[in-house]
């Protein structure tokens, strides 16, 4: 089943339920100070749940495209190396504002997993939460009960707070949820190990495919919790990992969502994907961001120095970095991948066909400035190879080349190995905590899903790894 057509039959099969097909929101937010980008469809109900303002019908369904890569949901750094992560994906999700609950929302995505999709039932394992006691929060026995007419024992799993067990922020709405995963080892791999015992464990091939959120609690100031009075849905499927199951393929990126996007890339960089670990990360990498930054663009935000725009900036800046360092790409070239995009998404989201020529112009610019940016660091690390006679670069070194220049740590690192000489990793770290702790005084809350950011703060992106090197320079 193509692409499009999975992403259809999830919204009719919703319709079909009288839920009201929505559009999907922006990615990007421009009128909550909370939260920088959508990370899950339900943001844009949010209201709704806290019980401000009326939905256009009860229960509606969509595809809303996020970001993950602030916050509490931070996964930039899987991204490319696993085959499960996006920074920008689409999450199908289906709602209900005080309509249905447990019982509907339970059956209905079995239904449209098993009998609409025809999924094997053996492959899929669900999760139940199994309670909290030092919160008072006790087992989710209903949809226990629920899952028990519906599948084998065997095949529920209890799941902690962590996994199974949402919450808006500190206070507000919460609930329990029950999770779908899919199996997708060979049946030699699954003689050796339970599914069951995988589930949850960041294994490639036994992954989280939908998540069913049941919210029935208001947390209040006190951290003490009472029953809502209207109680409501919220779902959210993984659009990229429900292909990859339709598809009979073992990674995301073997699906028709990112193919078209792989053969533009070997083709333009004269690479081959499947060959090699570390050409296919870049590939990866490369695939999955030029989706991040191209949504974004289309949504109206620019690459820049702050904000939003300097963490779009940043995803960009790794995807050019990874093209750089692993497919001798020199000169700008992941604007070339807009076309290919346009054409394969530009059906579901006519705004990306509507600002294809702004996305390539921009992004190509960006390449240019930051290609240059890494022209001046490679002069700059010749030098001090030249005034480093015992070929022992020290850490403060590279970590000046990283901070004043905006050179890659990684990079360093490379091409001082290939060179022939070594480098004080311990003590670049050693600097680079230093510089983490002057900047840890502009520190923003993580509070549940909700982030509170400032627009003006550079600092504000979560996660220091060796990338944050490349967005030095602005
Ligand atoms: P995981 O445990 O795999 O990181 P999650 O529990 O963080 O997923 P949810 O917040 O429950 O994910 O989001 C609902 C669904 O969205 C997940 O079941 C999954 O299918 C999908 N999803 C979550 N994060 C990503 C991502 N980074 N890339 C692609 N799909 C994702
Ligand atoms: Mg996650
Ligand atoms: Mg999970
Ligand atoms: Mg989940």
């Amino acid at each position: 089943m193509r692409s499009q057509d999975i992403r259809k039959h999830f919204l009719e099969f919703f319709k079909s339920k009288n839920h009201s097909i929505v559009p999907s929101a922006p990615m990007v937010i421009k009128d909550d100070p909370t939260l920088m980008f959508t990370n899950a469809g339900m943001n844009q109900f949010k209201e709704f749940f806290l019980g401000n303002g009326t939905p256009v019908n009860s229960r509606v369904t969509d595809t809303q495209k996020c970001l993950r890569v602030s916050g509490k949901h931070n996964d930039l750094e899987e991204v490319g190396k696993d085959t499960y992560h996006h920074t920008m994906f689409e999450m199908l999700g289906n709602w209900s504002f005080g309509d249905y609950f447990k019982k509907e929302a339970i059956e209905w995505a079995w239904e449209l997993l098993t009998e609409v999709y025809k999924i094997d039932k053996e492959i899929l394992y669900v999760s139940v939460f199994e309670g909290n006691e030092e919160e008072e929060i006790p087992v989710d026995g209903e949809a226990l009960e629920l899952w028990k007419k519906i599948v084998p024992e065997d095949r529920i799993i209890f799941g902690n707070k962590k996994d199974n067990f949402w919450e808006m922020g500190d206070q507000g709405p919460c609930g329990p949820s029950s999770e779908i995963h899919v199996d997708l080892r060979s049946e030699e791999e699954k003689a050796k190990i339970p599914g069951r015992e995988l589930v949850n464990q960041d294994h490639p091939l036994v992954v989280e495919i939908w998540n069913l959120v049941f919210i029935q609690f208001n947390r209040k100031a006190d951290g003490s919790l009472e029953k809502l009075p209207a109680q409501h849905v919220d779902t959210g499927m993984g659009f990229e990992r429900l292909c990859m199951v339709l598809q009979g393929v073992k990674s995301n990126y073997d699906t028709d969502v990112f193919t078209p996007l792989i053969k533009e890339i070997e083709k333009i960089t004269g690479s081959t994907y499947g060959k090699n670990e570390e050409t296919d990360i870049a590939i990866r990498v490369i695939a999955d961001h030029v989706r991040a930054v191209a949504f974004a663009i289309a949504d109206g935000q620019l690459p820049g120095s702050t904000g939003a725009g300097y963490v779009i900036r940043r995803i960009l800046r790794r995807a050019i970095r990874y093209g750089f360092t692993f497919l001798n790409q020199k000169e700008a070239f992941v604007y070339k991948l807009v076309d290919t995009l346009s054409k394969q998404m530009g059906e579901a989201f006519p705004e990306l066909r509507a600002q294809q020529n702004l996305c390539e112009n921009v992004i190509r610019e960006e390449e240019n400035s930051f290609l240059r940016t890494l022209d001046q660091g490679l002069i700059l690390l010749d030098q001090i190879m030249q005034e480093t006679p015992d070929k022992k670069v020290s850490g403060k070194k590279a970590f000046e080349l990283y901070d004043t220049f905006g050179f890659p740590i990684d990079l360093t690192a490379l091409i001082l190995g290939e060179k022939g000489y070594s480098l004080d990793q311990k003590e670049f770290e050693e600097e680079l905590q230093k510089q983490k702790d002057r900047s840890r005084s502009a520190s923003k809350v993580i509070s549940g899903d909700w982030q509170e950011v400032n627009a003006g703060e550079t600092e504000g992106f979560v996660g220091y790894d060796t990338l944050e090197a490349e967005v030095k320079i602005l």
